[in-house]
Formats: structure tokens, C-alpha cells, sequence
């Protein structure tokens, strides 16, 4: 719990992510960012096509505060549903509100996105609105109710860990919805804290979609849940055309190999782009073994530096937050 507490702080600070992005594809990160441009993932994408694997690409971006930052990840988008149609792979977007300038202003973020909506709708491309923190949640509900008024080539995402998922997949279940366990910290209020409650109702809500809605993407690198929905969808006789199962670029590559060759749908979802740091920390924070991946780095002088700079934010975080809480009190 603390090391994934320090990877989420990590992930949230904002100075190391501008480092980060002069700095290039470092710490290990290019085992599981595939590329800093269009050309380096249209090429990772037909490298999984070719194993019979189809590709959800996200064109990383972090703390965007300004119209123009949200313009210009809009109009990288733009060029990226291009890109796929025109190269012909087979690939549609994952992208994040707060990307498009949700935080800075909705109508702004709206008009992003449909634009975004409209453009992949030519292509007969889908396009996936991935969920952020709980501050995001029904925003980014609100986004997608309105952009399906004239588009059906959009869906979402449903977080277990969220004591109110039931209820919204419930009310979504004619949308393709891709299920996850989520992977931000989110306060006991609003979220199960425990694994295996998260584990349950991640099971169930997979298990309702399956059964009642339109299509289901399960993201998961748990085999048990692999496993499990295997024998569920074997027993209730749910054709493969109903669901696909998700995994990460980067992780457990063998295991998406195997889905594919057993005849399952399956979508790899690649994330590429300069902007790769707090993607990775998230990454970190939800299985510290993925250290591994940095670890292979650590004789490199310059990481080193990086892991030093990005403790002592870390640890001056937790201090400054101490303080802040003390002058509360
Ligand atoms: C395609 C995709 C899209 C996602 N989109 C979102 C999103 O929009 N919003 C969001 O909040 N979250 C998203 N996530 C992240 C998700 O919420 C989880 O945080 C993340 O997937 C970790 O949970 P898990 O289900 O993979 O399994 P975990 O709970 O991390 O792992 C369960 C078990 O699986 C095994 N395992 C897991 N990883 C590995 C590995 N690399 N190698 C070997 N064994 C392993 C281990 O036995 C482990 O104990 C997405 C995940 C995927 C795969």
C-alpha cells in the first residue's frame, strides 16, 4: 500500500512529468510505451496485427491546463484516426477527457471531443472515453450521453472499485463498455479499499455485461479472471463476438499471444507519445514488480538521478501535505 501510494504521488506531480518528457523514453519505459510518434506505433500496431491482435492507441497526455495544450493534444488525435485509416491496421482510440480540457473548461472539452466523435465516425472507427479519477467520473458520463445522442461510435469505461459502478453500468449497458478494476487511489467514501472486495464486483459486473449489454471489453491482466470468464461465457453460451479481453502494451505478452491464437478477440492497448511518466507511475503503483523494468535501467547515471529527484519530490510532498494538515488542525 505504501509503494503504490508513492508511485500514485509519483504520478501526480507535475515538475518530474516536465522532466520526464525532455528527457525522452527512459526508466524502463519503452518496454511499455510503444514509441514517441505516429509512424514508430502505426508499426507497433501491425507488429500485433500480424499475431491476429487488434490495438487500442492513446496518444498520452498529462496535466493539461491550457487551450492550447487541449488543442493541440486534440489535433495530434486527429491525425492519429488519419493515420490508422489511412495505414489500414486495425486500431481505434483510447483518449482522456482531462486530455481534451475537461478540467479547464466542459463545453471546451465537449466540442474536442465530437469533433474527435465525428471525424472517427467517417472511419467507422470507435472511439473509447478512458476513465479518470472520481472528480472525472460524471463528467465524463455526461460527455459520453451527449455525444451518443448523434454518434454510435462511442463508449466508456467502468471502474470496479467504485461503489456506484453497479448502477452506472446498469444504466449503460447498450454501450461497449470496457470493465477494469480501476487504478487511482480513491477515498473509502466513494470506493472498496479491499482486493478482494474489488475482485468480487469486478467478477460481477463483467458477468452482468456479458449477459445484458451491447459489448464487453474485460481489462485485466488477472488470470483468474481470465479464467473465469472463459468457463462464464462457455456456460452461458455467449458468442466471442460479444467480448474481447484487454491487456496493457508491454505486460504479459505471452498471455496475450495465447487469447489470440485460442480464438478469443483481443485488443492490446498501446500508449505512445513523450508524455509517458505519469502513465508508468500508474503502472508502478498498481504492481510494484513492474519494477523490474526499471531496475534493468538502474547502472544508467542519468535514471539514477531521475529515481533520486523523483523520491525527494516525493518525500517533499508528503512533507508540505504534513504541514499543510498541521496548520489545518
Ligand atoms: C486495457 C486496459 C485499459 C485500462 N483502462 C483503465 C481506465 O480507463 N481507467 C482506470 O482507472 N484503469 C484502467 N486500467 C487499469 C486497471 O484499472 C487496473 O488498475 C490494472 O489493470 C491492474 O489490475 P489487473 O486487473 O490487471 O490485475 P491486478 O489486480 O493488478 O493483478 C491481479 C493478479 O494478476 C496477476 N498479474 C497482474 N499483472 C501481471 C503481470 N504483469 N505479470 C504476471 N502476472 C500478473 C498477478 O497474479 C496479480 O496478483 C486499464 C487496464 C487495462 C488492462
Amino acid at each position: 500500500m505504501v509503494l503504490r501510494d508513492f508511485f500514485i504521488g509519483l504520478s501526480q506531480n507535475e515538475l518530474l512529468n516536465s522532466a520526464a518528457k525532455r528527457y525522452g523514453l527512459k526508466l524502463g519505459a519503452q518496454s511499455v510505451v510503444a514509441g514517441t510518434n505516429i509512424p514508430e506505433v502505426i508499426e507497433s500496431i501491425r507488429e500485433l496485427n500480424a499475431h491476429g491482435i487488434s490495438c487500442t492507441v492513446d496518444n498520452l497526455g498529462e496535466f493539461v491546463n491550457s487551450r492550447e495544450e487541449a488543442t493541440e493534444a486534440k489535433n495530434q488525435i486527429l491525425e492519429l484516426i488519419d493515420a490508422i485509416h489511412e495505414s489500414g491496421v486495425d486500431a481505434h482510440i483510447s483518449l482522456k477527457p482531462s486530455q481534451l480540457g475537461l478540467d479547464i473548461d466542459r463545453e471546451f472539452c465537449h466540442d474536442n471531443l465530437r469533433e474527435i466523435v465525428a471525424r472517427a465516425y467517417e472511419y467507422n472507427m470507435h472511439i473509447n472515453i478512458d476513465m479518470e479519477d472520481y472528480a472525472r467520473l460524471q463528467p465524463s458520463f455526461d460527455l459520453l450521453e451527449a455525444l451518443s445522442q448523434d454518434y454510435n461510435n462511442v463508449g466508456t469505461v467502468i471502474q470496479a472499485y467504485f461503489f456506484r459502478a453497479e448502477e452506472d453500468i446498469k444504466k449503460f449497458k447498450d454501450y461497449r463498455l470496457r470493465i477494469v478494476k480501476g487504478a487511482y487511489k480513491e477515498p473509502a467514501e466513494v470506493a472498496y479499499q479491499d482486493k478482494a472486495d474489488i475482485d468480487q464486483n469486478f467478477i460481477q459486473l463483467i458477468e452482468y455485461h456479458l449477459l445484458n449489454g451491447k459489448f464487453t471489453s474485460i481489462a485485466t491482466h488477472d488470470h483468474n479472471v481470465i479464467n473465469h470468464v472463459k468457463q462464464f461465457v462457455k456456460n452461458n453460451n455467449i458468442p466471442n463476438e460479444k467480448f474481447e479481453f484487454q491487456m496493457l502494451y508491454g505486460f504479459r505478452k505471452d498471455l496475450q499471444l495465447e487469447l489470440a491464437r485460442e480464438g478469443y478477440n483481443f485488443t492490446t492497448y498501446v500508449p505512445f507519445g513523450n508524455d509517458w511518466y505519469g502513465y508508468f507511475m500508474r503502472r508502478l503503483a498498481e504492481r510494484p514488480q513492474n519494477l523490474n523494468l526499471v531496475v534493468k535501467q538502474v547502472f544508467n547515471k542519468k535514471t539514477n538521478t531521475m529515481i533520486g529527484l523523483a523520491a525527494g519530490a516525493f518525500l517533499a510532498g508528503r512533507l508540505t501535505k504534513r504541514n499543510k494538515n498541521n496548520y489545518r488542525r
